[in-house]
């Protein structure tokens, strides 16, 4: 059920705030053409073929005057992004300009897009499904190029292409059941269809469970890596935090104890989005100031994905950097011995054998030294497998997460169901829902609610 509105023509700027190079003001509705064409001076627009660009200017309808020297894009509906009537006007992008563009257009036959509009007419016109809108909207905002190609992925319809194939089989199934019920004449109808739903439901739940367990690695790349760096005051934290920044971000001294604060920031290292957590080190301390710093990094340690434990190379390890050691055991760790510039006191077999597996990397962070064999190492921990398998699907979407999780308990309903003799009618309805779900996940089946507030969530002109 759409509505007239949603077919009428909307105008945005569709390039980033600021002073770009060139800005581009999107039109895209059946009224696109004949909207730029009031406002252009060149060619005649609606005489043009498609898919052409041309040269001209924009001018103020009824002064004529000229606002601005433009490349326009003409491209006619269906091959399209929104399978629409699409204008694009490359202007000189500065912002009084391309603003009065947008406004010359919205008083000429066009309505200001709401965020994410344009996608959303992609969606509604078949164009695209939603798991590939979604991407478009992870793009605009991926930290790093590894992400970028993990949403690209997706744009591809490689998600979609796979909870089709879940559905179809359920699908299948279901309509085995229904066969079965309606020819109860066969023997052993009742046994014969719930093995049936309960090899599919596992079959099913199996292969969501593969699609979950890249979530961990999908999240890292959408949200980054949360990347705690603990050890005693003075041994080197804040300078690596600076290092990996390439920038004075925090406060570095030679007093001990002095990065009071926790400051979180983003960095790329060898494409893994890190946030990293600088802490003021969890000693306990009666420094009221400093106690507020030691809690959060002891709720930083506890959120973090992994942890750097940073040691002082050059002065015999202490009972606090021990009691380090085990506070941080059961996390994804890697040890950093610092200042190995000067004369060292910590032996590195004694250090491994207290820190078990772990990996070791010796750095002076002063001299850069070991900064590129740790950048590999955190690279390593985390990319090493997903490096050569640029094809496989990885799921990043917060909802299509919650949504697969949903399906699985549907999945699990349906097995306890069978395990406790339900009657398959009331199994069936479980089965259906777990289709319902996957089908959230693509768009082929969503309410016009969910629709709204999914696109709302793009930026403007997308
Ligand atoms: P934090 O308290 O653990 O954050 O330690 P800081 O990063 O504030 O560093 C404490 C002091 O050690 C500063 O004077 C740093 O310049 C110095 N420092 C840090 N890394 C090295 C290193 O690799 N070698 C040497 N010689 N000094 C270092
Ligand atoms: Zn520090």
């Amino acid at each position: 059920s759409q509505t007239i509105t949603e077919f009428d023509t909307i105008a945005a700027i569709s390039t980033p705030p600021g002073e770009g190079a060139i800005s581009i003001v999107r039109l895209s509705g059946e009224e696109a053409l004949a909207t730029a064409e009031r406002v252009f001076k060149g060619r005649d627009l609606t005489q043009v073929a498609s898919h052409t660009i041309n040269y001209g200017h924009i001018v103020e309808p009824s002064s004529g005057e000229e606002v601005d020297e433009v490349m326009v894009s003409v491209m006619k509906a269906p091959k399209t992004f929104t399978r629409e009537d699409v204008i694009e006007i490359n202007c000189h992008g500065g912002i009084v300009a391309t603003n009065r563009i947008l406004q010359l257009l919205l008083s000429n036959g066009a309505r200001l897009a709401e965020p994410g509009e344009f996608t959303k007419r992609a969606f509604l016109n078949g164009r695209i499904d939603l798991s590939q809108a979604e991407a478009v909207m992870d793009l605009i905002r991926a930290k790093t190029d590894k992400s970028m190609k993990v949403a690209l992925n997706q744009l591809d319809g490689n998600l979609a292409g796979l909870i089709r194939n879940l559905r179809q089989d359920i699908l299948d199934v279901l309509a085995q059941v229904e066969v079965n019920i309606d020819y109860p004449e066969y023997d052993d109808v009742e046994t014969m269809t719930t093995r049936l739903l309960l090899e599919k439901a596992r079959d099913v739940k199996s292969r969501i469970a593969e699609l979950l367990s890249t979530a961990q690695q999908g999240k890292v790349l959408r949200e980054g890596l949360a990347t705690a760096i603990v050890g005693r005051p003075n041994v080197g934290k804040s300078s690596l935090l600076n290092h990996l920044l390439h920038e004075d971000k925090a406060i570095v001294t030679d007093v001990a104890g002095t990065t009071r604060d926790v400051i979180e920031e983003y960095v790329n290292v060898k494409g893994v989005p890190l946030k990293l957590v600088d802490t003021a080190g969890i000693h306990e301390t009666d420094d009221k100031v400093e106690k507020i710093g030691v809690e959060r990094s002891k709720q930083a340690l506890e959120a973090a994905d992994l942890v750097m434990l940073v040691i002082n190379g050059s002065e015999p390890l202490t009972a606090e950097d021990r009691q380090l050691i085990d506070l941080t055991a059961d996390s994804k760790r890697i040890v950093i011995v610092n200042k190995t510039d000067l004369p060292q006191q910590v032996t590195l077999p004694e250090l491994q054998t207290l820190i078990g597996d772990d990996a070791i990397i010796s750095t002076a962070v002063v001299t850069s030294a070991g900064m590129d064999q740790l950048e590999d190492k955190i690279a390593e921990l985390f990319f090493g497998g997903i490096e050569n398998s640029q094809t496989t699907v990885m799921v990043t979407n917060a909802r299509h997460i919650g949504l697969l999780n949903q399906a699985t308990q549907a999945l699990d309903d349906v097995m306890t169901g069978i395990a406790a003799g339900m009657p398959v009618d009331l199994v069936q309805i479980d089965m259906t829902r777990a289709w319902d779900l996957l089908g959230e996940i693509t768009g082929d089946s969503v309410q016009d609610e969910l629709l709204t507030q999914l696109f709302s969530q793009f930026c403007l002109g997308k």
